[in-house]
């Protein structure tokens, strides 16, 4: 069961809002874990109470209530979560109350600026454009992209110094890439380490820094690359490629690389998901009769077979005719529509024959 909020806080139940909050600013200064004689469980505990306490609405509801309400008190719930106050990976502070230290609390408790002070550089991502037939997005195609862009420095290969002279260890920061700073704060002092100035958190400096990139290790510089893109991507999409973005300043991580693909429209085929459509035009007498007809698909020229008395608008399918799948083996399938044409002119002979087509004696019920 946590201790009641009232006494953490040392102050009565009636307490003002005011009191309240001198006696949290008096008592996480005084248990500050980052101070000499400072008690980070105690410090936990009092930020807890007063998350609840500042706040009239869980005050008045743990009044009511007292810890059990929230699932605070005990159980497999218990000991966190109470209030949006202190979470499983660490707890809030309440850092306009506390006077603009928020900075300093965060570095020193995590979440997501731990480790802030060891970060080092990284670099810009990029993006390019690429555009690509049709047929090259169905059977991947490696295109060429040319950027001016920041690189690895070529003179000293990133590591910032004149090529011959020593790298030695930062004379500052002993080789440590950080510093103990000291903030002067209403709540008194406190240190924090920071990133060394001198060695920008490498630890090692360059006795005489790379005359062509002064020591950043990085240079702009027109830069070629090939990338590959694979079969089966579709217009719009984007290729990550991890680290080829812009170099960053010695010691860190380069950026990525984001290329935005753009697929060309083809006169004869369209995409349709993984699959490809297409048309094919006949006439309605090679509708009636079948017939023979040249389709161009992706892996080329093939002949289909129209059978005797197909519809407008019939479909045949292609089985692994169409695009690869990008996430998974296989491809899809060609789709083939069929439009059927009549004619708007004939000639003399043309029209005879038909008109005694028209004449000829049916079989019954059949309409032609
Ligand atoms: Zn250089
Ligand atoms: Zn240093």
């Amino acid at each position: 069961m946590p201790a009641d909020y009232y006494e953490t806080l040392g102050v009565s139940r009636s307490a003002t809002q005011d009191e309240i909050k001198k006696a949290y600013r008096k008592l996480a200064h005084k248990h500050h874990p980052d101070k000499g004689g400072g008690d980070e469980e105690k410090f936990k505990e009092i930020n807890n109470a007063y998350e609840v306490l500042r706040d009239a609405k869980k005050r008045s509801q743990y009044d009511q209530y007292g810890h059990g309400f929230d699932g605070s008190g005990p159980g497999p719930a218990g000991g966190h979560g109470g209030f949006g106050g202190f979470d499983s990976g660490g707890f809030t502070i309440n850092m306009d109350d506390l006077g603009g230290m928020g900075d300093i609390f965060e570095s020193v408790f995590g979440g997501s600026n731990r480790g802030r002070s060891a970060r080092r550089s990284r670099g810009s991502d990029i993006e390019s454009n690429i555009e690509i037939s049709f047929r090259e997005s169905a059977t991947g195609v490696t295109k060429t992209v040319q950027q001016r862009v920041y690189d690895t420095c070529s003179k000293c290969h990133g590591n910032g110094a004149e090529p011959g002279t020593p790298i030695t260890t930062c004379t500052t920061c002993n080789g440590a890439g950080s510093t103990a700073q000291n903030f002067q704060t209403p709540l008194g002092t406190f240190a924090q380490r920071v990133a060394c100035q001198a060695c920008r958190g490498e630890g090692k400096i360059a006795k005489t820094p790379c005359t062509t990139c002064h020591g950043e290790g990085r240079e702009k510089m027109n830069r070629t690359l090939d990338i590959s893109i694979p079969a089966g991507i579709a217009d719009g999409q984007t290729i990550r490629v991890t680290g080829k973005g812009e170099a960053p300043m010695k010691g860190g991580t380069a950026g990525d690389l984001y290329v935005n693909v753009h697929v060309q429209t083809d006169r004869n085929l369209a995409r349709d998901r993984d699959n490809v459509r297409s048309q094919v035009a006949i006439s309605f007498i090679d509708a009636a009769l079948g017939a023979e007809k040249l389709v161009e698909m992706l892996s080329g020229a093939k002949t289909i077979r129209i059978p005797a008395g197909t519809q407008p608008n019939a479909e045949f399918r292609f089985e692994r005719e169409g695009f690869p799948h990008l996430q998974s083996s296989g491809k899809g399938d060609h789709i083939v529509t069929v439009k059927v044409e009549i004619p708007k002119k004939l000639s003399k002979k043309q029209r005879e024959l038909l008109e005694q087509f028209r004449e000829a004696p049916k079989k019954k019920g059949i309409f032609f």
